[in-house]
């Protein structure tokens, strides 16, 4: 079989040969095997999360991609009386947002620009003034340019006006810590195919007990139902509709693999790793990134284009993409960039490929200084 060419994306991402071979069996929904799987995944991430259920945490698993397990979140957590904050610095934020339009949830947009921290104090501000406000939601780490979120502050100010707390950490959970209990989370949602490196297929919710129980009957649709979903895998261990069965054997494989690499802390190591060389490869290029070093995060890193007449991004990617290495185009609103990311099955050895490769498209397309 011909080699697969390199994901430097935010997802689906690169996964080892185990976890894509983990996934080589036919299970039935109800098989003994897959049901103990599920079991264990669902101890796993609370373990992953930092919590237990013996605190009051539980995991749900939803099938779909990640954007279905936010949605699962916005639409049935928030009654019909509530009202929900939204902080936005990105295209995921703004995705959150239209959730919220649809579901016909009111909200209260705070918008911030896309290489900004949310201010902390314009939040409390919001959350003092506002009484209307129930549940807060921002990102963990917004992916459109990778900067990091504040969630520990922003989730004080949260609990300190007593509203719920909810939280995208799609692309951090697995490799950047978060203690979700410390953090105030009630909600914090992630799926198979970022950071724990399985293959796409679910998402999954930790949540607070309490916090999911008063989303009982507040579903607005039958499928993404959380809490129903939740009471579906407590009470038989079983999915509602067909189970992701194979995505769930090569995520408990992917499990065993993030574990063996030390945890969220060895995968931090390897990814804030690769963040650095691909830096300081790209800096002496010419390149520059986009954010700030003190607000970029390691999971992915956003740069200029080049400021050269012979760029265009779509030669450049479909140049990289021939060489086997796929970065990710933009999504910022304002500023020409493309994304690369440092997550997945990728190694310092594969940063040196990818900038050589990039040094040779260069040059390929007659940009030398710029
Ligand atoms: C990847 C991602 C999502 C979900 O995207 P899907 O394409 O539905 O998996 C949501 N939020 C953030 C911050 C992400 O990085």
């Amino acid at each position: 079989m011909a080699k697969d060419k390199l994901l430097f994306t935010p997802g689906p991402l690169t996964t080892s040969e185990t976890v894509k071979s983990a996934m080589l069996h036919d299970y039935g929904s109800r098989d003994i095997v897959f049901i103990e799987t599920v079991k264990k995944v669902r101890s796993q991430l609370l373990e992953l999360a930092g919590v237990s259920k013996e605190e009051g945490y539980e995991s749900v698993i939803m099938q779909g991609s990640g954007t279905f397990g936010i949605e699962a979140v916005i639409s049935s957590v928030i009654p019909a009386n509530g009202h929900l904050l939204i902080i936005i610095n990105g295209a995921y934020g703004e995705r959150i947002s239209k959730m919220a339009t649809i579901h016909k949830i009111p909200q209260t947009r705070m918008v911030f620009e896309e290489n900004e921290i949310p201010s902390l104090s314009a939040i409390e501000k919001e959350l003092k003034s506002n009484a209307a406000i129930t549940h807060v939601a921002v990102i963990h780490c917004e992916t459109t340019t990778g900067i990091i979120n504040p969630i520990e502050k922003i989730g004080d100010l949260v609990k300190k006006y007593g509203k719920v707390f909810i939280v995208d950490a799609m692309s951090s959970f697995g490799a950047v810590p978060v203690n979700v209990k410390e953090a105030k989370i009630d909600f914090i949602i992630s799926s198979s195919n970022k950071c724990i490196e399985g293959v796409p297929g679910f998402s999954f919710t930790i949540a607070n007990r309490d916090a999911l129980c008063q989303a009982k009957g507040n579903a607005r649709t039958l499928a993404l139902d959380l809490y129903a979903q939740w009471e579906g895998l407590e009470s038989n261990g079983q999915f509602r509709f067909t189970p992701p069965t194979h995505a769930i054997l090569a995520f408990n494989q992917a499990i065993n693999e993030l574990m063996k690499e030390g945890g969220i802390p060895g995968r931090a190591k390897r990814y804030s790793r690769n963040h650095q060389q691909l830096v300081e490869g790209m800096r002496a290029l010419g390149f520059k990134e986009y954010l700030p070093i003190e607000k970029q995060g390691y999971i992915i890193t956003s740069f200029h284009y080049p400021a050269h007449p012979n760029f265009n991004f779509k030669d450049f990617y479909s140049k990289l993409n021939d060489k086997g290495q796929v970065i990710y185009p933009g999504k910022l609103s304002k500023v020409d960039c493309f994304r690369i990311g440092n997550i997945g099955q990728i190694y310092p050895k594969d940063i040196e490929v990818l900038l050589k490769c990039i040094a040779e498209v260069l040059e390929e397309m007659g940009i030398d200084k710029f």
